[in-house]
């Protein structure tokens, strides 16, 4: 099958950029990762495509005010290799996982969040960080947390004439540690089922976990598990070996996982597989986060 006719526009700054999304029927066009084989299927059939590759500032990558800020066409595989990447760790642990090295090399990392599949990494990471989304229009400017903005399968808080200039990612701060998996059914696959953790071990207080599953939902799902990490270290001690801790959350995640899976399931996998799924991601990765946040925190004190 071919896409159904459009018209193609490549304007070279933001000001014309935003104008031309302003047309009815216009859709960005960035890495066309996921973008080509939905008009290839006449999936859907934007009256014009608006190529945002030529805007020089939407190319920018910055660390500044504790943040990693992306602008929109940066592409995942830069990400991947800049240094600056450093400062975000789960962006790092999760990169590695979207498809194959090919699809990195186009795909940009506001496309993906923008995109806003189910069972994408990035989306994920955003929630789990509460990462910032900047939109601009012809109406200017404003930002919307990574929490309101996913709001069904492929759809955002952003409107049609929308553009995702830039995600804002919060820099990883002392005692702070992470985890990320996934299972598919060969690597490069969209997840069955995945996990983004975040702990943060402070000084003699109880740590704070959070955790985002995705592939489970319409959207990535995230829940407070601090108290569950409490009880886990409860029957292990303070300072676990990692394969104690794991083994100690296992029956603990499984509640969790029984909270966040909300699909009926489809020909991949059942709900109560991936159930198991989450819990058993959720134990190791949990496991690895609090040993990365204890060691975070310590090599900050010493
Ligand atoms: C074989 C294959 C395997 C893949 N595997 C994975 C995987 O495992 N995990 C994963 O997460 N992804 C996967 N992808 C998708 C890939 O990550 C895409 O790159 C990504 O989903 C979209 O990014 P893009 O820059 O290519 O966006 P495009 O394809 O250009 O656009 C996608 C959608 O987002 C909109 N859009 C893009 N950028 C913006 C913006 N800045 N502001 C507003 N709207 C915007 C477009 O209008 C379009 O609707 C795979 C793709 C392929 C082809």
């Amino acid at each position: 099958m071919k896409a159904a006719p459009f018209a193609y526009v490549r304007p070279g700054s933001l000001e014309e950029t935003v104008a031309e999304l302003s047309r009815d029927g216009a859709k960005v066009l960035a890495g066309g990762q996921s973008l080509v084989p939905v008009l290839a299927m006449r999936l859907g059939r934007p009256s014009q495509l608006v190529d945002i590759n030529a805007v020089p500032e939407l190319d920018q990558l910055t660390s500044r005010d504790g943040a990693l800020r992306v602008g929109a066409t940066v592409r995942q595989r830069r990400l991947q290799n800049d240094d600056l990447s450093a400062r975000v760790p789960l962006l790092r642990l999760a990169l590695p996982w979207i498809g194959h090295r090919e699809i990195r090399s186009r795909g940009t990392v506001c496309g993906s969040i923008a995109h806003a599949d189910p069972s994408a990494e990035l989306p994920a990471v955003a929630s789990c960080l509460e990462a910032t989304m900047v939109l601009t229009s012809a109406r200017g400017r404003r930002e919307v947390a990574a929490g309101d903005f996913f709001s069904g399968a492929l759809s955002t808080a952003a409107e049609p004439d929308e553009l995702l200039t830039e995600v804002s990612f919060p820099a990883a701060g002392p005692g702070e540690g992470f985890g990320f998996g996934e299972f598919a059914r060969r690597h490069g696959d969209f997840a069955l089922a995945g996990v983004a953790v975040r702990v943060t071990a402070g000084d003699g207080d109880r740590p704070t976990a959070r955790a985002t599953c995705f592939g489970v939902s319409d959207v990535p799902v995230s829940a407070d598990v601090s108290e569950r990490l409490g009880a886990a270290l409860d029957r292990t001690g303070a300072a676990p070996a990692r394969a104690d801790l794991h083994r100690a959350l296992g029956d603990l995640m499984e509640e969790v996982a029984l909270d966040v899976v909300d699909t009926g399931g489809d020909s991949h996998a059942s709900p109560a597989y991936r159930r198991r799924l989450v819990a058993a991601l959720l134990a190791r990765e949990i496991a690895r986060a609090y040993a990365d946040a204890t060691r975070s925190r310590e090599g900050s004190t010493s």
